[in-house]
């Protein structure tokens, strides 16, 4: 699974996490992205997308074909 968006182009962000007692520790903070399924020019397409991308519409998923559909098409 990637570590950023490829719609938004979010990433990771690294600093600290600080302490009552002030010691620091290096942390890494990865946006929650999904591979999934996508519909780009009418193809279908594995992709990297945030959640936040997903639950926006900014893409149209693909979904999976299901035994209704295939007999559909048959
Ligand atoms: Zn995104």
């Amino acid at each position: 699974m990637g570590k950023f968006c490829e719609i938004c182009g979010k990433g990771t962000l690294n600093g600290n996490l600080v302490s009552h007692s002030n010691r620091k520790t290096h942390t890494i903070w990865a946006p929650n992205v999904q591979n999934v399924r996508v519909m780009v020019n009418g193809a279908s397409k594995r992709m990297n997308v945030c959640t936040a991308c997903l639950r926006s519409g900014k893409v149209q998923r693909a979904l999976p074909k299901t035994h209704a559909t295939l007999e559909a098409e048959a």
